[in-house]
């Protein structure tokens, strides 16, 4: 008998981020096109959330395929140490010019926590090299060096460990705690706790490596987002304490926010940048670590130790840079940046149409993200509305995955207007459903 592809996954795969007891059978998907995903059954789903806020053009985009088809018969892979190719030196190039401005390297991995790994990596080596070099058997420390990492609380940052331990001590993190470095942590600046951050850079910046930050949009943390002028205010500080700024850009990158990136928003550039997820627009891992000259110099030297000590098998793998390539084209499309205006203005106006309900908590968008919290009990990531909106919704044939009792909706920018619409209509549904829940439970 032929089993379905759902039994089949359930006897040989370990799903990340599921709880195998409790869950609901995977579906099978089976093709992909525009912003829908085909089923084995025949059934399609709005993919509202672009598969994990990787997908910006639509999945199995022609172009982006037709690219890789082409440079598989030509050269599919090769060790990035001894050897280079052209679709890693292109896209560097290109990355460069779209990037803010500053930054003059690019390093090539595989994904957003190894992007953030080797920016956190790039930054402690920085000042090794820089004060007292690196002295083989003494790995810890430089006296009187810089030994700490600043990040803020509610950040994510990726599930390596270096990429744990800046992020959040909440739940992702919890069995891990004890094995985690140290950070020294602040709550996102607000003008309301300004003093206290001033007061911690002033106590500690220059016992500070690097700062790490997710620009305006925290997004594993709850889609929770934050001014631009209380951060530019920390990044400016930092920066004269001569703190190393590194910009997580691995989700708000490559139009999320409504411009190319998140720090665009900010008067004070980076030195570091992290990307992933939109760089090959969603169609295979590829991480970037782009960095200043200022930081690539401080590994320049006669003596070897001084080098930067990391790299993956598939480097700049060339199928990755390729996708990137045709990624970007679609992206430098004038009808691509009419799509992020397009969505932005529609999540904004749908953002204050449901701000007044009941049900709903601190609705906002920013560019092409809306979100909200679902204003029942308890917050948190465990909260159980998110799995039963996740069912609701895929019976309506809408993929969305709430982080608890945030509710989001992350589009490709290929959905077309009829699509977002059936997903406002679901979530209005959803939400008057809720409400008669509600009013059923309290007394009269
Ligand atoms: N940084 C940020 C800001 C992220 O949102 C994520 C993933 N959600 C990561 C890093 C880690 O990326 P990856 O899942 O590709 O390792």
């Amino acid at each position: 008998m032929n089993q379905s592809l759902s039994s089949r996954d359930e006897q040989v795969i370990w799903h990340p981020y599921t709880q195998h007891l409790r869950r609901e059978p995977p579906l099978a998907i089976v093709r992909g096109t525009g912003a829908r995903l085909f089923d084995d059954k025949g059934r399609s789903y709005i993919d509202a959330i672009s598969s994990w806020w990787v997908n910006l053009h639509g999945h199995a985009h022609p172009h982006i395929a037709e690219a890789l088809g082409r440079q598989a018969l030509i050269l599919e892979q090769v060790i990035f140490t001894s050897f280079t190719h052209e679709p890693a030196i292109l896209l560097a190039e290109r990355l460069l010019g779209i990037l803010p401005p500053g930054f003059a390297k690019v390093f090539y991995s595989d994904n957003g926590s190894t992007a953030v790994e080797v920016a956190i990596k790039m930054a402690i080596q920085f000042w090794k090299n820089r004060t007292t070099g690196l002295t083989n058997g003494s790995p810890t420390g430089t006296p009187g060096g810089r030994n700490k990492i600043l990040a803020l609380s509610h950040a994510y940052h990726g599930d390596t460990f270096g990429a744990m331990s800046v992020s959040d001590r909440g739940i992702f993190t919890l069995a891990f705690r004890e094995y985690l470095f140290d950070v020294v942590t602040v709550d996102c600046p607000h003008p309301e706790n300004m003093e206290k951050i001033r007061n911690t850079i002033r106590q500690h910046g220059r016992e500070m490596a690097c700062f790490i930050y997710e620009p305006l949009l925290q997004a594993a943390g709850g889609m929770r987002l934050y001014p631009a002028e209380g951060l530019d205010e920390m990044l400016r500080m930092l920066r004269s304490e001569g703190v190393l700024l590194i910009a997580d850009e691995v989700m708000t990158g490559f139009g999320r926010t409504g411009k190319w990136f998140a720090s665009e928003y900010l008067q004070e550039r980076p030195d570091i940048i992290c990307l992933s997820k939109g760089l090959t627009g969603g169609t295979l891992a590829l991480g970037v670590t782009a960095a200043t000259q200022q930081v690539f110099d401080a590994f320049l030297s006669e003596d070897r130790q001084l080098s930067f000590f990391h790299g993956h098998s598939f480097t700049a793998n060339p199928l990755a840079c390729v996708a990137a390539l045709a990624s970007m084209d679609l992206l430098l499309q004038p009808g691509c940046r009419e799509s992020i205006d397009r969505i932005g203005r529609r999540q904004a106006g749908f953002a204050a149409q449901i701000s007044d309900r009941r049900s709903v908590r601190g609705a906002r968008a920013l560019g092409t993200l809306l979100a909200f919290e679902l204003n029942d009990g308890a917050d948190g990531y465990l909260h159980s509305a998110g799995q039963a909106i996740t069912a609701a919704a895929l019976r309506q044939g809408i993929y969305l995955r709430p982080l608890g009792n945030t509710v989001y909706c992350l589009p490709p920018y290929c959905i077309t207007e009829e699509e977002l619409s059936a997903v406002y209509r679901f979530l209005e549904e959803m939400l008057d459903k809720q409400e008669s829940k509600e009013a059923m439970a309290s007394p009269v």
